[in-house]
């Protein structure tokens, strides 16, 4: 019994000793772990610190994206913004009557649309869209080839759209003709392929006319249609913005890349000696994705992410702040965190992969509602198949998400208003701080598009509070962003429209207003 007993008590003791023991080693591991958390959270607090965007910050953006504008206009290559002259100086205001066709390329799809107008802003815009892929290999083939293939299908679109109206091959048709490749634009209705991009590879296109090789391609396949205005899809943006609301002045697009357009006068396009329009003004296509100043704020996760990327040092501004990059610059900080704390070990192999973290994805992390942030779980599961995520490491991805996106949406802010204190809009920083809030203060509407900005609410909210914090609630109330849809369409539409050879009904105005 004693025996037993005295066993017992040994055991009992031995017992205690490996308690103490084990006790030991977790103490010790919760130690560790403590001490590698605090270095996630230096990580964390370096990205916040770094990510920093006040508002002194942002109006030196705001200077910088307004002297950058003025150095791209004086001369080419004077900035990194290529100030690009679209020809376009009229825009469409509402009153334009008729039918017109639109063709939208830009990727391994093409659009074509038609739109009848009636005047007086006819307010839905009635219109037909259709969409159609390109085949492979025309993709690779001749330009003969590629834009005998889309004549032929939008001559089938035209019969079948006229076709209740009694299709006439005689009657003349107009079309605007909206390109997202690079182009040097010579005229409102020609400009030269630079090169191609997407998958594209037809050699003997590039260094010519694209608008040229459609019409030729038109006629060749017995289509009577004019090519009458060659634009981007910024540009398209901002003519169906016009239409809608005269006071539109600028057009920007969030979203997988970023770029802006506004009205600028003519005499203010140095670069371009001797430009005349009957406006007095031009659409300016600012490419602003290469936007760069030394006042944005970047750290070792945009220098890497550029140097890894296959542009490195260009798009500088749009690596900061659109939908192709915001995901990834998440993904990088949490790779670093894990590098930092086995907290991430499991998911380590996987978050080395660039950009698995899109930014769809990251958006819905970061707008995930519920208490104990399942939605986050449930991705960050998916996406690097783990398991279940420790509710404080959820936190922590929200938070990184938090930091990058609002970062990209102040930025986008300080743009806009480069924009607006170009255009002497900006309510005071260029007029004098007495005319700030007044009443001469002039409403000012931007056509804006992308999902970035159209689906990312935390994005949208973000870019909205900077607005309002850089030119103060009294002058950001008389600034509007209006989302438009489709502007790379409806918008090419419009253009034809308004630089058709019609002649306008009488007493129309001049379409561009500006100051
Ligand atoms: P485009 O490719 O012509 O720019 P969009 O304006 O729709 O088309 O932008 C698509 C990009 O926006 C995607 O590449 C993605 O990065 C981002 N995006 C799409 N949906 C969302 C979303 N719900 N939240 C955040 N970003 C999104
Ligand atoms: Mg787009």
């Amino acid at each position: 019994m004693g025996r037993i007993g005295v066993g017992a008590m040994a055991v009992v003791g031995l017992v205690a000793v490996a308690a103490v023991a084990v006790a030991g080693v977790a103490v010790g591991r919760r130690v560790r772990s403590g001490r590698r958390w605090r270095r996630v959270l230096g990580v964390l607090r370096e990205l916040e610190e770094s990510y920093e965007t006040p508002v002194g910050r942002l109006r030196q953006v705001v200077d910088a994206m307004a002297v950058e504008m003025h150095a791209g206009l004086a001369s080419e290559g004077g900035s990194k913004l290529k100030m690009l002259l679209t020809f376009v100086d009229t825009l469409p205001n509402g009153d334009e009557k008729g039918i017109y066709y639109a063709l939208d390329l830009g990727g391994t799809d093409f659009r074509v649309l038609q739109v009848q107008l009636g005047g007086r802003r006819s307010s839905i815009l009635p219109h037909s869209v259709e969409q159609q892929s390109i085949p492979q290999d025309l993709m690779t083939s001749t330009s003969e080839d590629l834009f005998d293939f889309i004549a032929t299908s939008l001559k089938e679109f035209v019969e079948r759209k006229e076709n209740s109206s009694g299709y006439s091959p005689e009657k003349r048709r107009e079309l605007g003709f909206t390109v997202s490749f690079p182009v040097k634009q010579t005229s409102v209705s020609s400009g030269i392929l630079m090169r191609w991009t997407r998958g594209f590879a037809i050699h003997d296109m590039v260094g010519k006319d694209i608008a040229e090789s459609l019409q030729l391609a038109l006629t060749r396949n017995g289509l009577n249609m004019r090519v009458v205005v060659l634009v981007n899809d910024m540009v398209g943006t901002l003519a169906l913005g016009h239409y809608h609301d005269p006071d539109t002045v600028a057009s920007v697009v969030i979203g997988t890349g970023t770029n802006a357009c506004y009205v600028e006068r003519t005499d203010a396009i140095i670069k371009c000696q001797g430009l005349v329009t009957t406006s007095g003004f031009m659409v300016v296509n600012m490419e602003w994705g290469s936007f760069w100043s030394s006042h944005l704020p970047r750290t070792s996760y945009d220098i890497d992410l550029d140097a890894e990327s296959p542009n490195p040092n260009e798009q500088g501004f749009e690596k900061m702040i659109s939908g192709m990059y915001l995901g990834e610059i998440v993904r990088r900080v949490i790779l670093r965190m894990s590098q930092e704390s086995d907290i991430f070990s499991a998911f380590s192999s996987k978050l080395s992969i660039p950009f698995i973290l899109r930014t769809p994805l990251m958006a819905a992390m970061h707008e995930d509602n519920s208490p104990d942030l399942r939605e986050v779980d449930e991705k960050w599961r998916q996406m690097l198949e783990v398991p279940e995520v420790p509710k404080k490491v959820r936190k922590l991805i929200v938070k990184v998400c938090d930091i990058v996106t609002r970062r990209a949406a102040r930025l986008a802010a300080a743009g806009i208003v480069g924009i607006l204190k170009k255009t002497g809009r900006d309510g005071g920083s260029i007029t004098g701080s007495r005319s700030r809030g007044d009443a001469r203060m002039r409403r000012t509407v931007v056509a804006i598009e992308g999902s970035l900005y159209t689906s990312y609410t935390m994005f949208r909210e973000y870019l909205h509070e900077a607005l309002r914090e850089i030119l103060g609630e009294d002058i950001a109330q008389h600034l509007v962003l209006e989302v438009t849809e489709d502007g790379s369409g409806l918008g090419a539409a419009l253009l034809a429209a308004s630089h058709s050879s019609t002649p306008l009904p009488p007493n129309t105005v001049d379409s561009v207003q500006m100051p």
